[in-house]
């Protein structure tokens, strides 16, 4: 299913809302996006190997995490009851949907999708470094296990903000069957209303689906019982002390005394119909019977192949993990490329640009650059390549940041 045609339904539908997201998190100015294939979130040992060649080898907080890497290969286990634990704290600040999010189609357009900071994949990393056994560091080299780890951190926001993708495409299916929107005004009524409460019923079973998945293919067999180990652990530790709503995923946890832990399936789908209902009837606690959305599951999939649309976003000033090369799509803001433009000796043209695009005139040459948060990657390829030095995209972050 391609996007376009989603776009031009809501359009026609007047349900497209572009700028009215409920969500808190938005690509800040300054920020560089970069495009993550999609195969890498579905990890086998040949995209673990792809991924691997595009990491930086220099890059300070990967070489940090390999010192470490060592440091727990020469203790063994002990280093476990030392580090148990330490990062407490962090661990609460590793927020889902400030550290990743989602974008709505509805509220985004063409710019829909699933963005994720690199700074908190890789304290993410750290949590789940401390957390593993190490007889996982038999299983490969430091550097590869270390891309693993990585994998395994961007997995889990992953699965998190994949389910808000979900409950999107319940909205679209029910828009269609119903001929209105309940996915708009569930997110004004509901989800908007309720989000910071432990009312916010979705936020609990999104953290909730990304533990449950992570025992299903293809994540159970690619991350191996170490790895899927310490994130169950780490996902245990950290719904425990998530804010309001997203802490209500223990709900649907029970930790065994041999340390094992459950995942409570039947309740987890009696809350996911509790939550299509709340969808359908707009109400927080809906009248109808919850029971029969059972009958209707199917309704919450995904409409996309599992992985489209997933950015790192790599803060002003700092060094992407994740090395640029030809397949790489990155992208700025227009504002960042008119900083760009000003660089290269262009003037704001006051003349011509209404709105939505600006003028640039260097001598006889005039350049529009259109408004967006984020330039499409076609549209920033072509603003760099009109430039005297005929840029390429791969150039784009050294020039954002000034060199
Ligand atoms: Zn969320």
């Amino acid at each position: 299913m391609d996007d376009q045609k989603l776009i031009q339904f809501l359009e026609r539908e007047n349900a497209l809302r572009v700028n009215e997201s409920p969500y808190p998190t938005e690509v800040g100015e300054e920020d560089v996006v970069i495009e993550i294939p999609k195969q890498i979130l579905l990890p086998t040992k040949k995209t673990t190997g792809q991924f691997l060649e595009k990491l930086d080898p220099q890059h300070e907080e990967l070489l940090e995490l390999i010192r470490e890497i060592k440091k727990r290969i020469n203790h063994g286990n002990d280093y476990i009851r030392t580090h148990e634990d330490s990062g407490h704290e962090d661990v609460q600040s590793l927020e889902w949907d400030v550290c990743a999010w989602y974008q709505p189609i509805h509220y985004y357009g063409h710019s829909w999708g699933i963005y994720m900071r690199q700074d908190c994949i890789i304290r993410q990393t750290w949590q789940l470094l401390r957390r593993v056994h190490h007889d996982f560091f038999k299983e490969g080299p430091p550097w590869e296990q270390l891309g693993r780890l990585l994998i395994a951190s961007a997995t889990l926001y992953f699965l998190h903000e994949h389910y808000h993708h979900k409950v999107e495409c319940f909205g679209f299916r029910m828009h269609v069957a119903l001929h209105k929107s309940v996915y708009l005004p569930y997110k004004e009524h509901i989800y908007r209303k309720y989000f910071g409460s432990d009312l916010c019923l979705e936020e609990a079973l999104a953290n909730a689906d990304s533990f449950r998945r992570l025992r299903d293919q293809p994540y159970k067999d690619t991350l191996g019982s170490h790895l899927r180990t310490a994130c169950e652990n780490y996902l245990h530790a950290q719904f425990r002390c998530a804010s309001p709503g997203y802490r209500r995923a223990q709900d649907f946890l029970k930790r065994h005394p041999s340390g094992k832990i459950e995942f409570l399936e039947a309740d987890f789908l009696a809350k996911e119909n509790e939550l299509q209902a709340t969808m359908q009837e707009c109400l927080v606690t809906p009248t109808g019977v919850c029971d029969d959305w059972g009958i209707a599951s199917h309704m919450m999939r995904s409409k996309f192949t599992h992985a489209s649309n997933i950015k790192f976003i790599v803060p002003p000033g700092r060094r992407p993990i994740y090395r640029s090369g030809l397949s790489l799509a990155f992208s700025c803001s227009t504002i960042q490329m008119k900083k760009l433009y000003t660089r290269q000796g262009y003037v704001e043209d006051s003349a011509g640009g209404k709105g939505s695009h600006t003028k640039y005139r260097k001598g006889d040459h005039v350049q529009i650059i259109p408004e967006h948060k984020t330039l499409p990657k076609g549209l920033a390829k072509k603003l760099l390549k009109a430039l005297d030095a005929g840029y390429k995209l791969e150039d784009l972050p050294r020039l954002v940041r000034g060199k």
